[in-house]
């Protein structure tokens, strides 16, 4: 029998489940199966039509022509001899034959036809992804538990579901806590999206990805997730130990540079780091009736009788979270309280909110006139330029330093000495009190902090402070060698909490040396992670620096952002070491 089976391929990587093209060639196409398939003879198709098509021309002549001649002889037309009812039989078989053969690849050609119609109306680009050739299908190994191992097609019920999310009837946000599914409730998302935007989001993939591990802490309403490279620098030598730096980064250059970088510290002996200070600052903000009393609450919170009770109210929040501080600053009858604590391995937002939740509720007591404006003044400053955070510091104030000796400087680097301290001086400390720089006296921190930022969970938005920076450049033993040091106030980091504990960025932690919270030093991991993110820095300026005294940067950004050379050839001239051949 003539019929359509249509064998299921499983959409590209992270494709939404979507009807897949019948058109096409190779294993990923629907096979069309004929009604000569049916048959076991061992005759191509077109032969097999050929016979039956005779066959029913056949039997039609010859029964047509004994019809003919019984009605002349006034024969019955039911008395039938044996060669009619084998002629009947090759007429009916023939007909059953031909009608499946044609008669069903037609009436598929218009179903198939009213769908891409349907298709068309939802977005004409599934049109041209139809005519388009399938891509190969992956090995069957590669479907077991593959994130391409999409179903065909959604199920009913979620057909249903969608349909809702695109009228309005169900908000697409509840259907984490509805379905109880956080990939089918993305999923059924990312379907109502395309329906209702009529954009395919292709190349953003919505399988492979632990939708559960974002739920209520790292992000809402997912319809898929972004990939990044993990590039990886190192070894950095520091403090003795030997850090292998990710850095998730689309930046042609900026991995191989801070490679260079590392490499030209470790022929060094390395670089050293101190952490100054720790602690994460939230400033609330309340208003008095009078800057007189606004004043009085200023007086008491910086009178140092007071702070032994303030921090017990304080540390009631957490087991981590330790009152350091309240700095205050006066705007009319406003009063911004700049608390400050330490939060373990923790970057400490929340637990800080949390404590000066506290305090604010105790001060109510007192101060019954204090309206709570809000729980951020902008003077913490979170995610902001901010000269309080240069000044002050926020999270961990770190310096990290190294001599770079003379040889390496040529070797590595392929500069002088002097020529580095001059270009500093005029570049990243002149240059940027020309520029009126608030913490940016630095050739690039925030590529560095950014990139490892991204790798390990931090939040990406505080790289504003957390890049904060003064690279000073110094001659040292008569001029010959260099001392290279990056001071950051505010690099906000933590171990455990919000987006540390995903799986990608808990790995790169664990490449570290520091995932999750340290059990004999809570913070320790933290800080750690900080030197390490100066560490790098340290290497990016470096090299970054060296490059623009020796009038590279042009050069090697052609070569890596432009080329479509052999990268091998190019990272080990960068880096002057010779790639192992793979
Ligand atoms: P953040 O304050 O950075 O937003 P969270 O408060 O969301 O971080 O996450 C920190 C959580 O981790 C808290 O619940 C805290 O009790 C827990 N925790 C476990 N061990 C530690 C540790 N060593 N340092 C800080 N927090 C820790």
């Amino acid at each position: 029998m003539a019929m359509e089976v249509g064998r299921r391929v499983p959409p590209p990587h992270g494709s939404a489940p979507r009807r897949q093209p019948a058109t096409g060639g190779g294993e990923g196409e629907r096979v069309r199966v004929q009604a000569g398939d049916a048959l076991p003879l061992p005759l191509p198709i077109r032969h097999t039509n050929l016979i039956f098509s005779a066959l029913l021309a056949a039997s039609l002549v010859y029964l047509m022509r004994r019809w003919r001649e019984k009605i002349r002889a006034s024969t019955p037309l039911h008395v039938v001899s044996l060669a009619e009812i084998f002629a009947i039989c090759g007429l009916v078989a023939s007909l059953i034959y031909l009608l499946s053969f044609f008669g069903i690849a037609f009436v598929h050609s218009v179903v198939s036809n009213s769908d891409d119609d349907e298709d068309f109306i939802i977005d004409s680009r599934h049109k041209q992804a139809r005519a388009a050739p399938p891509p190969p299908a992956p090995a069957p190994c590669a479907l077991l538990g593959s994130p391409a191992a999409a179903p065909e097609k959604m199920p009913e019920e979620d057909e249903e579901i969608v349909a809702a999310v695109v009228a309005g009837k169900i908000p697409s946000y509840v259907l984490e806590t509805r379905l109880g599914d956080c990939r089918r409730a993305a999923g059924i998302r990312r379907e109502a999206l395309r329906r209702i935007t009529g954009r395919d989001m292709d190349g953003l993939p919505l399988d492979g990805f632990d939708y559960a591990s974002i739920l209520g802490q790292c992000c809402e309403l997912p319809v898929g997730y972004v990939q990044l490279p993990v590039g990886v620098a190192g070894p950095l030598l520091l403090d003795g130990r030997r850090v292998y730096v990710p850095m998730a980064t689309t930046e042609g250059c900026l991995v191989a540079s801070t490679n260079r970088g590392c490499k030209a510290i470790a022929e060094s002996g390395g670089a050293s780091s101190v952490v100054l200070k720790d602690g994460m600052t939230r400033a609330p903000v309340v208003r008095f009736p009078s800057a007189r009393r606004a004043a009085e609450l200023k007086a008491f919170l910086e009178d140092p009788a007071n702070f032994d009770t303030l921090a017990v109210v304080f540390n009631r929040s957490s087991r981590f979270g330790r009152l350091q501080g309240v700095k205050c600053a006066i705007a009319g009858r406003n009063l911004y309280m700049r608390f400050s604590c330490s939060t373990g391995d923790a970057m400490g937002m929340n637990m800080v909110s949390k404590g000066v939740q506290n305090v604010l509720d105790y001060l109510q007591a007192d101060f019954p006139d204090m309206d709570v404006i809000s729980i951020s003044g902008n003077f913490c400053s979170d995610k902001k330029s901010a000269a309080v955070n240069w000044i002050d510091g926020r999270g961990k104030s770190v310096v990290c330093e190294a001599v770079i000796k003379e040889e390496v400087v040529k070797k590595v680097l392929k500069t002088n000495v002097q020529a580095l301290v001059e270009l500093n001086m005029i570049k990243n400390l002149a240059g940027s009190a020309v520029a009126g720089a608030l913490g940016g006296f630095n050739a690039h921190a925030s590529n560095i902090v950014t990139a490892i930022f991204i790798a390990t969970g931090q939040d990406p938005a505080q790289n504003v402070e957390s890049s904060q920076c003064i690279t000073m450049l110094e001659s040292i033993n008569d001029g010959k060698d260099l001392h290279i040091s990056v001071t950051m106030p505010s690099i906000e980091v933590g171990t455990v909490g919000g987006g540390t504990q995903l799986a990608s960025q808990s790995g790169c932690l664990d490449l570290l040396g520091v995932k999750r919270a340290s059990r004999e030093f809570p913070g320790s991991n933290a800080r750690l992670l900080a030197t390490m993110v100066a560490g790098a820095v340290l290497a990016g300026e470096l090299s970054l620096i060296s490059a623009q005294a020796a009038g590279h940067l042009v050069n090697s950004h052609m070569k890596y952002n432009r080329s479509s050379k052999d990268m091998s050839k190019a990272l080990a001239e960068a880096t002057a070491v010779k790639p192992k051949k793979c």
